[in-house]
């Protein structure tokens, strides 16, 4: 690891004015589950590492206007235990239960994982966020894509969002709080996540000089939520695909739906076409089963994920007939019959 400077300010305003206006230069330090990690593998070498945990204020969970209010240093383990929101937003915090291990989700902030850097592995063996050769070929189309995004992927980013908390709260319609030199904004957290064009650019739409602050998850008007996921294994990696689903129901009708996918494109992916197929309907195998398919209408495989496309399918399905209370074939029962359905 490189020589750094330490800070560890005690006002958000003093932690501003620590920060470089220039990416690279400072990084911010939350539970630094991602930061440090990065900053072994010379990824990340900033000058400064600015401390955030001793900021007031961002350590709690509030209600706030029917809805809730979650500090951007409240730890993974802090949101599945508060009692709002396994009350309010159960989906929430089984999302939040399945990210990581124990260990990680005992450290790692709210704030730090929706601000945590891709796991590609051309970023993370130094090769940029774009993975570019020097004449400005991606090396991903014909490389290890494996693990790489299915949609949103026509260039120039292919890497995965790495949260699996975001798309949840996403479907929630959840904000983001910021705070920079230019005082605080609030912005959707859908819009928070961008696809970056050139290697200057975030994959998120923060400057170098800004704290992510807090979380607001709007009130809950009867809704029925669920996330799932599908893993290669039951262990601490990361899916590879997800569906997040929140639906406001007239009966047994969707009268109004969000459905937001995960580790499929460059951000949190939401899909209007699964939200339509599902809208005005009853949710059975069959109507879940279509809206998977829309949602997986514009997937664009590169050479070696075409198998995400199923499971991404899969996943909304599943996780529409979760939200409705129904039951979904077990992961084991659905292997040894041959694949997931
Ligand atoms: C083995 C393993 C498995 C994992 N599995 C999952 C998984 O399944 N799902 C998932 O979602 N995550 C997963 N993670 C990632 C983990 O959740 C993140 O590393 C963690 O949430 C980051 O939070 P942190 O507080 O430690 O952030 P830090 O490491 O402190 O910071 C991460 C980045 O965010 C920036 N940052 C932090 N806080 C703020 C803020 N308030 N404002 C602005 N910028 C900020 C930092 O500068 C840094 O660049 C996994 C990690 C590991 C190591």
């Amino acid at each position: 690891m490189n020589r750094f400077e330490y800070a560890s300010p005690s006002s958000a305003q003093q932690a501003i004015g620590l920060l470089s206006a220039t990416w690279g230069d400072s990084e911010i330090l939350a539970g630094g589950t991602d930061l440090l990690g990065r900053m072994k593998d010379y990824v990340s070498t900033p000058k400064r590492v600015v401390n955030i945990k001793n900021l007031p204020g961002l350590h709690s969970i509030s209600r706030e206007n029917g809805g809730v209010r979650i500090g951007a240093l409240v730890t993974l383990d802090g949101i599945i235990e508060a009692s709002d929101v396994r009350r309010h937003y159960p989906a929430l915090a089984k999302a939040v239960a399945e990210a990581a291990s124990p260990q990680i989700r005992n450290m790692a902030t709210i704030g730090g994982n929706l601000c945590q850097r891709p796991r590609c592995w051309y970023y993370r063996r130094g090769f940029g966020l774009l993975a570019k050769t020097p004449d400005g070929k991606s090396l991903v189309p014909d490389g290890e894509n494996r693990y790489h995004a299915i949609l949103g992927n026509d260039g120039p980013a292919y890497f995965v969002s790495p949260s699996t908390i975001a798309p949840m709260l996403i479907a929630y319609n959840a904000r983001l709080r910021i705070s920079g030199p230019d005082g605080p904004r609030e912005i959707a957290l859908e819009r928070f996540f961008r696809i970056p064009q050139s290697e200057n650019e975030r994959e998120h739409d923060l400057k170098a000089n800004e704290i992510v602050t807090e979380i607001f998850i709007p009130a809950d008007k009867d809704m029925r939520a669920a996330n799932y996921e599908v893993r290669q294994k039951a262990a601490f990696d990361w899916p590879l695909a997800t569906a997040s689903v929140v639906l406001e129901m007239s009966g047994n009708t969707v009268r109004s739906a969000r459905v937001v996918m995960g580790a499929v494109a460059p951000v949190p992916w939401v899909s209007e076409e699964a939200a339509q197929a599902i809208t005005g309907k009853s949710v059975d195998e069959q109507t879940a089963g279509a809206a998977g398919r829309a949602a997986v209408t514009k997937a664009r495989p590169l050479s070696q994920n075409g198998y995400k496309t199923k499971l991404a399918s899969v996943a909304v399905k599943r996780a529409l007939l979760l939200a409705t209370g129904q039951t979904i074939p077990d992961v084991h029962t659905a292997k040894t019959a041959g694949g997931v359905a």
